[in-house]
């Protein structure tokens, strides 16, 4: 994979997928802006990247915050004076049957899921156009293309970055930029330890390798659509699950 002299913003890069892209990329010499809610996470991450020798900087940001977004974006776009490669993949969920979801649930996991890739997307996507280069990669899931009880609100923000992502890929393709999508399926991080031993369990068995992926399962893909060679993908959804959602 080629990047030439590229700079990435990966949000949610503290723990987990993201930080797996964040050391991806770092290692094939991409300079990374890690993201995360906490400064502790993207702090760490980036300061270990640093220490093995890449460059990375740490940028602690609420992703649902609209204003926050668009005052660092401005302030790292004036900084560095572009960002090539943009990662969504900050997120979170609040499970839950509809009956017994609150407003607050459904609201919370769209603003972090969803609306963050609206405000990020905004904000970096069209400098992109005007340079005429740039990768976007929204990490969704195959709750997103499937659907799954007790996630309606997730399944929801997944979908929509679904639609989100062809509907960029139109509006972008003529300036050069290319927005893409990888849905993970069952993938060992926080977000699935939290899972309790009989849902995974359940998971795994509608798993056709019959295991959970790693984050760097998904950084792989996540490299490769954010490399030189990907220039000619555009608005396309990858599915990176063991054979889950054939
Ligand atoms: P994770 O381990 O829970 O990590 C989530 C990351 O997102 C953390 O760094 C967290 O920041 C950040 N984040 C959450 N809310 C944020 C906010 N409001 N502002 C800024 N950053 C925020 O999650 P993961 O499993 O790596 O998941 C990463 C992405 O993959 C998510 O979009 C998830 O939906 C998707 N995905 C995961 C799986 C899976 O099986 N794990 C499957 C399909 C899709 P802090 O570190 O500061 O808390």
């Amino acid at each position: 994979m080629t990047f030439n002299n590229r700079i990435a913003l990966v949000t949610g890069a503290g723990r987990g997928i993201g930080k797996a892209i964040a050391e991806t990329l770092s290692q094939n010499g991409v300079t990374v802006i890690c993201v995360s809610k906490s400064p502790e996470s993207c702090g760490s991450v980036a300061a270990a990247i640093t220490a093995a020798g890449g460059k990375a900087e740490a940028v602690p940001v609420d992703v649902s915050d609209g204003p926050a977004v668009a005052k660092a974006a401005e302030t790292l776009l004036a900084k560095h004076g572009k960002i090539d490669i943009l990662v969504n993949n900050a997120g979170i969920t609040r499970d839950g049957l509809i009956a017994r979801m609150s407003g607050d649930d459904w609201n919370a996991v769209i603003q972090t899921n969803l609306t963050s890739c609206f405000h990020w997307c905004k904000a970096i996507g069209w400098p992109m156009c005007r340079a005429r280069y740039g990768r976007i990669i929204n990490i969704t899931s195959v709750v997103g293309l499937v659907g799954n009880a007790g996630q309606a609100n997730y399944a929801a923000a997944k979908g929509g970055m679904i639609a989100m992502t062809k509907s960029l890929a139109r509006e972008f393709a003529r300036r050069g930029v290319t927005v893409n999508a990888v849905a993970p399926g069952f993938i060992k991080t926080d977000m699935t330890a939290v899972l309790s031993e009989e849902i995974r369990k359940i998971a795994v068995a509608q798993v056709p390798m019959q295991r959970m992926g790693e984050p760097a399962d998904i950084a792989n893909m996540t490299a490769y659509l954010a490399s030189e060679e990907a220039g000619y993908i555009t608005g396309q959804i990858f599915t990176v699950d063991g054979g889950m959602a054939m």
